[in-house]
């Protein structure tokens, strides 16, 4: 007999098939380029800003794969054994914005851009089909580095590609903003929405208004005490630069006329009634010159086109009992209050035309009338995006059913805190079609898609890593893929970007969730009551050997918790283990409780069912779930709520 050891168990994955976003076409070739310590980089002085893509392709492989710097080279020089980054052929297909073409041959290769974007995405899909290891970005000690042989041609389909932070609730602060912006670049995307001020705290250095970050930046979603927290002029223009280089446009937010209690309780006066209200006054002059000097300082640190002043809920009442904003309303003759909140954002709308940037607000902006200039970011689903369309107006879909990153990602908890309104996962992501329902006439007017991580429940950086990965593969997919893959399709790719990412040192959620954790049961609201009742669930599919399992009942939602006792393990109708425990399952930090059950050897029986009692905390509305698994199934997380 033959014994076969260390015989490799499955072929390592193609690299080939594995690229996120797919690019529009993908050719294999039969053959292998290999990656030498010595192999030159040539950037030919006709390619368009491919310097800087050289150098990054350089930083990237130094450590797994030992490069020298690139240089220069013109057409005379020879090219064998070497990847040369060279101005697109005269007799190929002219390359659109961000374009591409890669040729990886045995002999060499070559990358064609139409610009300096489209060169540093070739470097991103290089990376991608050179192995694995090297995103480690640690030397090698085993293996031959190599690309695999490919004809590539790629272009997006979308030119906003976003990802919107809201530090506001939370602060996770600079080193986390870098490491997104390169996991960003990475993937294709170029549009960092950065959500600085809101209710919370107020995030943004303003050297005119002092108090706006000593006593603005103060506290933030979970602890109104906390100290000051903010970026100043300098981290704002090293962040903007950093991204700058990743070929990634930051757009800051400053929200108007509500989501503005930190301001307020920095200057009170420019409230309604004096006091930090959450909307600035309508009214009054003295508001409208104080956003002006804001914007007009933020417009020194930030270079994009694209301004965005939220202008998401607002609620009226507040300008329905000051004196001011009804004399406003009156002599302007508006039909309601709405007219206000139109008011202010066309009057910004005007300011910023005026310095050569573009507004952008949340799709409220419409409410009232929509400014002539005004971009809409539709989240409440696409309504917005369709009216602002058929109005001739540019619009950024991040619908929330679809693209709200703080919503949970899994069927089954995952032990993180989120908004749990809806399962947002890959595979729902992946579903959402950009263009449905739009006429053809108006595809224009869609600049592209974003997911959005809101930051209620996001307490720091690990945080907002685990939220955002794998999700921003499939965001990726919907901004740069052409159609986008189908779920099967992307599902090995999306893995194999785990994969990658987890080796760069980034937290990355399970991209499915095991089959043990799906749910054996589930339950909505009033189907528990606050009285004790005994509930029975068939757990044959689950307890399938001897073993210890984990009974884990889930709160999943509603208003109130419940409380669980007396879970049972009954084979046959007899009780065989028992965990005698009383506890609750709760938001926000109680969200599942295990029972110990175990399951004895040398049984062959006919039914298996775990018992428990189960009574509803304060009120019937609760959601719930049950999951039964082998103990040895489960990964444990470590709790993170603060
Ligand atoms: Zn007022």
């Amino acid at each position: 007999m033959t014994v076969l050891w260390g015989a490799p168990s499955a072929p390592a994955t193609d690299a080939r098939e594995t690229l996120c976003p797919q690019p529009l076409r993908v050719q294999p070739r039969p053959e292998v380029f290999l990656l030498e310590a010595t192999t030159p980089i040539l950037v030919r002085p006709d390619a368009t800003g491919a310097w800087a893509a050289a150098e990054s392709l350089v930083a990237a492989w130094r450590e797994p794969v030992g490069w020298a710097p690139p240089r220069t080279a013109d057409a005379a020089a020879g090219d064998e054994g070497a990847i040369v980054f060279q101005a697109p052929s005269r007799d190929s297909a002219p390359l659109p914005a961000e374009g591409y073409r890669l040729r990886v041959t045995r002999e060499r290769v070559v990358v064609e851009a139409g610009d300096a974007a489209g060169a540093f995405y070739a470097v991103q899909t290089l990376r991608q089909l050179a192995p694995t290891a090297l995103w480690a970005e640690r030397p090698l000690v085993l293996g031959r580095p190599f690309l695999p042989g490919v004809e590539l041609e790629d272009a997006p389909r979308f030119g906003w590609r976003g990802v919107m932070i809201d530090e506001s609730r939370h602060f996770i602060g600079k080193t986390h903003v870098l490491k997104i912006l390169d996991a960003m670049a990475a993937l294709k995307l170029n549009r960092f929405h950065w959500h600085l001020t809101d209710a919370p705290g107020w995030r943004i250095e303003i050297k005119q208004f002092p108090e706006l970050t000593t006593i603005g930046a103060r506290g933030d979603h979970s602890n109104a005490d906390r100290a000051p927290q903010f970026y100043t002029q300098d981290e704002i223009r090293e962040i903007v630069a950093y991204a700058r280089a990743r070929h990634i446009v930051v757009i800051p937010e400053i929200e108007m006329p509500a989501h503005s209690t930190a301001a307020l309780r920095a200057y009170p006066h420019l409230s309604c009634t004096g006091k930090p209200e959450f909307m600035y006054c309508a009214s009054n002059p003295e508001v409208y010159r104080f956003l002006e000097q804001v914007l007009d300082e933020v417009l020194t640190l930030f270079d994009s086109e694209f301004i965005h002043i939220g202008g998401d809920e607002c609620p009226t009442g507040v300008w329905k009992k000051c004196p001011r904003c009804q004399a406003l309303k009156t002599r302007e003759n508006m039909p309601d209050e709405r007219g206000l909140q139109s008011r202010m954002i066309h009057h910004f709308d005007r300011h910023l035309a005026a310095r050569g940037r573009r507004l952008v607000g949340w799709d409220e902006i419409l409410e009232g009338g929509l400014a002539p200039g005004a971009t809409v970011m539709s989240w409440r689903g696409v309504d917005g995006a369709h009216k602002a369309a058929a109005l001739g107006q540019d619009v950024i879909l991040t619908p929330r059913t679809y693209l709200y990153l703080d919503y949970p990602q899994t069927e089954t908890p995952d032990g993180y805190s989120y908004f749990a309104i809806q399962v947002n996962s890959p595979e729902r992501i992946l579903a959402f079609d950009p263009l449905a329902g739009f006429a053809p006439a108006h595809h224009g007017r869609i600049l592209g898609v974003q997911g959005s991580l809101w930051g209620e429940h996001v307490f720091d950086g690990d945080d907002a890593e685990w939220k955002l990965f794998p999700r921003l593969f499939a965001v990726s997919e919907k901004a740069w893929a052409p159609a986008g893959a189908a779920w099967e399709e992307f599902q090995p790719r999306m893995t194999a970007m785990s994969e990658r990412f987890r080796l760069a040192g980034y937290r990355v959620a399970t991209a499915a969730e095991p089959s043990w954790y799906r749910p054996l049961d589930r339950w909505g609201p009033r189907q528990l009551s606050a009285t004790w009742s005994n509930h029975v669930w068939d757990v044959r599919a689950r307890v399938t050997g001897p073993g210890v399992y984990l009974a884990r009942f889930h709160y999943t939602g509603g208003q109130h918790g419940y409380r669980i006792r007396h879970a049972r393990l009954l084979v046959d109708g007899v009780q065989v283990s028992a965990d005698e425990r009383e506890a609750q399952a709760r938001r926000p930090h109680q969200r599942a409780v295990d029972f110990v059950l175990r399951m004895p050897a040398g049984l062959t029986p006919a039914s298996i069912e775990v018992h428990a009692e189960l009574q509803t905390e304060g009120g019937a509305d609760s959601m719930g779930a049950l999951c039964v698994l082998p103990v040895e199934q489960d990964q444990p997380v470590v709790r993170r709520f603060r």
